[in-house]
């Protein structure tokens, strides 16, 4: 390592993914700027250990090149750290070739879902990258960071190289971190936060929001989830830490809204209800959303969450399609997902369906039956996904066998089809997709439902009358970047 570098110090980057130019015209940012909540989680964990640690945060500031460039050069950080997606990759390792290039000895480090789930074969083709982050990244990139030398083939958790060039992993780091042993994510550190960051539109009542991750990993199996980083486990913060996290982004930031971002908020039942108990005796006055499975909720925790203030619910439903369903997910009952969808509603909790069109075995009439599905059902909002094969997810191994996939890492953001199943083609799958949502926005209940947010959420409104242009252009095209394609 070179002697000048400051080992005391990382900075830790989240890539935007594209060029920057088009972020502009990007209707998933136009919608949706979620905090690198990760980089934060893992910042915080360096500080506290006597690292000095700062985040560029590329998604949230697409023009950063030139900020990644005068950081290394000013303070000369021994490592840079990056949490990428599959479609962020290729941009990351751009910004790793542009850092090394300004402060020379500078070693890059990659984590997050794409890296943990192709690990030696993605540092075997990618020189400009010095180690791998496999797994959840706090104690690993500590413990990269600290080394005193330069040889990690020992390190758990940690793709790199030998001093012969061999690639090596040593095994994923154990025991798992203990959640409440973890610092409050480094908020301070992602500049502008939280005015520079937004839930969806429509998606939250009040402003200042922000998403907040309660639990890791999740114990199903769908076949096009990739659990490479938290794998099938479940582990999750108490409620009494959780309450303390609220009350924190309250005090601290004023935040009025908390977008839960973890796959299975409720699947710890006691642990929801004494969050629910403690947010009713002890009001923050905050509300929150979060993401459930049909399994993990009933009648009177529904009740208790709503007395506690949930607002929103979002369920994974993937395909209305019985057949497809079952060959996708477990429990593949689309009458309980119905049932629970009535009665979140009941307790007047929003519903939002997560869909997805172009898994392997769709057609035309599978994704007809997920339409008619979904018009039958009570749903607030909606998200269509286009099925997108990742690494690390079950049905990537074999996913060759069962469509056409053009494995373009870049435009792999699940709002494109880079996979099309046997049988159909991208044609006829873009014309579903937009019919899907005309069908779903069209309903008179659904747009009665956007008038109310008039009243319940008026800063949704205003981002969307803001941002109008790109959403229309969404509506007739289904394109993320407005001028593609
Ligand atoms: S899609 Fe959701 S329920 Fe299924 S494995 Fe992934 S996180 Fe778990």
């Amino acid at each position: 390592m070179h002697a000048d570098l400051d080992r005391q110090r990382i900075l830790l980057v989240h890539p935007l993914g594209y060029a920057s130019g088009q972020a502009g015209h990007d209707v998933s940012r136009l919608a949706n700027i979620m905090p690198p909540l990760g980089l934060a989680s893992i910042a915080a964990y360096l500080m506290e250990r006597g690292l000095q640690v700062d985040i560029i945060d590329c998604y949230a500031r697409p023009d950063s090149d030139q900020a990644i460039c005068d950081y290394v050069r000013q303070h000369r950080p021994a490592w840079l750290g990056l949490s990428c997606t599959t479609s962020s990759f290729l941009d990351g390792v751009r910004i790793a070739e542009l850092a090394r290039d300004a402060c020379p000895g500078l070693k890059v480090a990659a984590g997050g879902a794409h890296v943990s789930a192709l690990k030696e074969t993605l540092l075997s083709d990618y020189p400009q990258l010095d180690a791998l982050v496999v797994g959840e990244g706090e104690e690993t990139l500590y413990q990269l960071a600290s080394a005193t030398n330069d040889d990690h083939t020992a390190l758990s958790g940690v793709v790199c190289r030998t001093d012969d060039g061999e690639v090596v992993f040593n095994g994923y780091r154990e025991p798992a971190l203990d959640l409440d042993a973890l610092p409050f994510p480094a908020y301070d550190k992602l500049e502008g936060f939280p005015e520079a960051y937004q839930l969806p539109i429509f998606n939250y009542p009040k402003a200042p929001n922000t998403s907040c991750i309660s639990s890791r990993g999740c114990p199903y199996a769908c076949s096009y989830c990739d659990r490479s980083v938290f794998r099938r486990t479940f582990r999750y913060n108490s409620a009494d830490y959780l309450y303390r996290h609220l009350q924190h982004l309250r005090e601290r930031y004023d935040i009025r809204h908390i977008n839960f971002y973890d796959d299975q908020f409720t699947f710890h039942r006691q642990r929801v209800i004494d969050f629910c108990q403690r947010m009713i005796d002890q009001p923050l006055g905050m509300t929150f959303n979060c993401a459930i499975r049909a399994e993990h909720v009933d009648d009177e925790l529904i009740a208790l969450m709503k007395r506690a203030g949930c607002w929103m619910m979002s369920l994974g439903i993937e395909t209305g399609d019985p057949e497809l369903l079952a060959q996708h997910r477990q429990n593949p009952d689309l009458d309980m997902l119905a049932n629970t969808i009535r009665l979140i509603k009941k307790h007047g909790i929003r519903v939002k369906g997560l869909m997805m069109v172009g898994l392997p075995g769709e057609s035309e009439q599978s994704v007809r039956r997920s339409i008619d599905y979904i018009l039958k059902l009570p749903i607030d909002d909606l998200n269509v996904a286009k099925f997108t094969p990742f690494p690390g997810s079950p049905l990537y191994e074999n996913i060759h066998e069962l469509g056409v996939f053009d494995e373009d890492w870049a435009k792999m953001d699940c709002m494109r089809f880079q996979f099309i199943p046997h049988g159909m083609s991208e044609e006829k799958l873009e014309e579903l997709f937009l019919t899907f949502y005309k069908k779903h926005f069209r309903r008179n209940d659904v747009i009665w439902g956007y008038v109310t947010m008039l009243w319940k959420s008026p800063h949704s409104w205003g981002r969307f009358v803001r941002n109008l242009g790109g959403f229309l252009s969404f509506a007739r095209k289904g394109k993320r970047l407005g001028d593609e394609g």
